[in-house]
């Protein structure tokens, strides 16, 4: 088990140019759409959709790898968080996505990945309990990870972000 820094910081996912892979937010089909992944698509261009077409369609929990295109990052892991309420159930199905992620970015010698708040958005995750779950996983998962040294997780708001780093900070083993 190697030291990984986990840091929270306000921003756009889509504009994390020192990050090696982004996750996306995305939707079963991989399309644009809203939020994450209209931010994501609008800022890699037309060939994301069009190698996502290749990779679609993915179940709640699923994460799955693409290069990054327009990007500032070398690839983009797209993972669908449940729908709250729905996609049950949604604790373990959104774990499933931040470890699935994170192993998958282990898998190609990457040092370091980007999280949005996945499921918070237009699929309904409470904030609170979505922060727990994402900080509680990526501690669960530390041991298995030998490349991946920063997991960064960056939030639209000043209260998302207070939110996030609530939750860092009552997970003892992250930093
Ligand atoms: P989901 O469909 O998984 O709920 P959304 O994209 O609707 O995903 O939203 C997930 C979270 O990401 C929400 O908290 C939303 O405020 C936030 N968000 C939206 N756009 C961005 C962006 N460009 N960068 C970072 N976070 C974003």
């Amino acid at each position: 088990m190697t030291a990984v820094k986990v840091e929270c910081v306000k921003g756009n996912i889509a504009a994390q140019p020192d990050i090696d892979v982004i996750v996306n937010a995305a939707n079963a089909e991989l399309l644009p759409g809203s939020g994450v992944a209209g931010a994501i698509h609008g800022a890699a261009g037309p060939g994301l959709a069009e190698e996502c077409r290749t990779l679609a369609p993915i179940s709640p929990g699923e994460a799955v790898i693409s290069s990054a295109h327009n990007l500032p990052n070398g690839h983009v892991i797209h993972c669908l968080g449940p729908v709250y309420g729905v996609d049950e159930p949604s604790d373990r199905l959104l774990a499933d996505c931040f470890r699935n992620a994170l192993r998958l970015a282990d898998q190609r010698d990457l040092s370091s990945i980007a999280f949005p708040a996945i499921s918070t958005g237009v699929f309904g995750y409470p904030l609170r309990d979505a922060a727990a779950v994402a900080m509680k996983t990526v501690a669960d998962t530390l041991a298995d990870l030998n490349s991946v040294r920063l997991v960064r997780f960056v939030l639209f708001s000043d209260q998302d972000l207070s939110i996030f780093d609530e939750a860092l900070k009552l997970e003892p083993d992250l930093s």
